[in-house]
């Protein structure tokens, strides 16, 4: 049965998955996927202090004019526990960082002041509440520090070191199987001979999944031989995901399929409507997923990166699983075939999506070349240089080899 893009990937989100978890100190949790929504139990800051070195001040009408003179009855450095009361016309000497006390209600810069003996005249008028970061002002008690299913960045460490969490709630990693199928594969490290080629699927895939934040493991290459296959993908079942290359597709020796389903595999979808990346087939046996790619090595990354994604995107425990684009216009004109939707690597750089000139499903160095793809729909034909395409990135970094001037003018 061939499905649209989008009925494939509703069949594949349709999937219910148990996911184990795991404690980790937060020092380790960097990329993995939060499985607990925590709550500040801390307002940050958590007391009020001060922005500035200078003085807090306080004065019963609530003005503090140029001019006007208090008197310093005391001195708080940061991490200092004092508590100095003030009354009309009091200052006290403070730094960054340091609580302020309770009474005080503005704090004035120390380069705004004249020290006179034990009093300070006021150089400038300051507003009622300068210069004082307020309790909870950051974040308040009760506050999300992290939601279930979002991915932990370095902001998140720093946060939760800021509330004293030392260890934190991980989805486990998903555990993906890679097996490949063709007789005329060879391993890098062999030796080729006549009509044979290296198999460089596995190392796209093995390495994204990776990237993705996978633990990956090469099951390894057979034949195309019914019991060879068989017998990669038996010791392949303890895993959450099962991806494969070659074989799908309709030829003779195309044995990956008949593997497959005499070790009970339950078909979702067995062919796609998508150019390059027909025969892409998605199941499952027992509880492990199955991603089956085609042989042809851009048809099968094309389709790791709309399908394969999307799938780690679960096993990983994320909320956000789906794909997103920027919307950019393209560089040139573009002419495609009607009839399926299709798959365009190229580049988005500055402000525009730039199509790879050259490309084929049977290509291994097109990625390589390129930052992410848009997808056309069967109904286009072609698209007028300007026109909107909607970039999917795939590796996207935002460098630049020479300076660019980022500042917005
Ligand atoms: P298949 O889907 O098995 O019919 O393979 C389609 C094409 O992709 C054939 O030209 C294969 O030689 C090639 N191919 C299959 N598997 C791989 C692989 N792992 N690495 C590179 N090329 C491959
Ligand atoms: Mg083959």
């Amino acid at each position: 049965m061939s499905v649209t893009i989008k009925e494939a990937i509703n069949l594949i989100i349709s999937q219910k998955l148990n996911l184990n978890t795991q404690i980790v100190p937060i020092e380790n949790a960097l990329g993995r996927v939060s499985a607990q929504r925590i709550e500040a139990k801390i307002a940050l800051p958590t007391f009020d202090n001060s922005a500035m070195d200078g003085y807090a001040l306080f004065s019963e009408s609530g003005e503090f004019k140029e001019g006007y003179s208090f008197e310093v009855v005391g001195k708080i450095l940061a991490g200092e526990d004092k508590d100095i009361s003030l009354k009309g016309f009091e200052a006290v000497r403070i730094m960054t960082g340091a609580k302020v006390p309770k009474e005080a209600q503005t704090v004035i810069p120390q380069e705004n002041v004249e020290v006179i003996g034990n009093k300070i005249k006021l150089l400038k008028d300051i507003k009622i509440d300068s210069n004082i970061r307020r309790r909870g002002e950051d974040i308040d008690e009760g506050e999300i520090v992290i939601e279930r299913g979002e991915e932990i960045k370095g902001a998140h460490i720093a946060l939760f070191a800021s509330q004293g969490i030392t260890h934190i709630e991980v989805f486990s990693k998903p555990r993906v199987a890679v097996l490949v199928s063709g007789s005329e594969l060879k391993l890098h490290f062999e030796e080729l001979k006549e009509s044979q080629i290296y198999n460089s699927n596995t190392y796209y895939l093995i390495s994204r999944a990776k990237e993705l934040g996978c633990e990956v493991v090469f099951v390894g290459k057979s034949a195309d031989d019914l019991d060879s296959i068989k017998n990669l993908i038996k010791h392949s079942l303890k895993f959450d995901l099962i991806i494969t290359s070659g074989g799908v597709s309709v030829g003779e020796a195309d044995y990956t399929k008949r593997a497959f389903n005499e070790l009970g595999f339950e078909s979702l979808f067995s062919k796609v409507k998508i150019r390059p990346g027909k025969p892409t087939t998605f199941g499952k046996i027992g509880d492990t997923l199955v991603l089956n790619l085609p042989g042809n090595p851009l048809a099968a990354a094309l389709n790791f990166e709309i399908f394969g994604r999307i799938l780690i995107h679960m096993l990983r425990g994320l909320e956000k699983i789906h794909l997103s684009f920027i919307k950019i216009p393209i560089s040139k004109d573009f002419k495609k075939k009607k009839g399926s939707d299709a798959v365009i690597p190229g580049n988005l750089e500055e402000d525009s999506f730039t199509p790879l000139s050259k490309f084929g499903p049977g290509m291994v160095n097109v990625l390589n070349r390129c930052n992410g793809f848009v997808v056309l729909s069967s109904e286009l034909s072609e698209l007028k240089e300007g026109d909107f395409v909607k970039f999917i990135p795939i590796d996207w970094t935002l460098r630049s080899e020479k300076f660019v001037d980022f500042i917005t003018s």
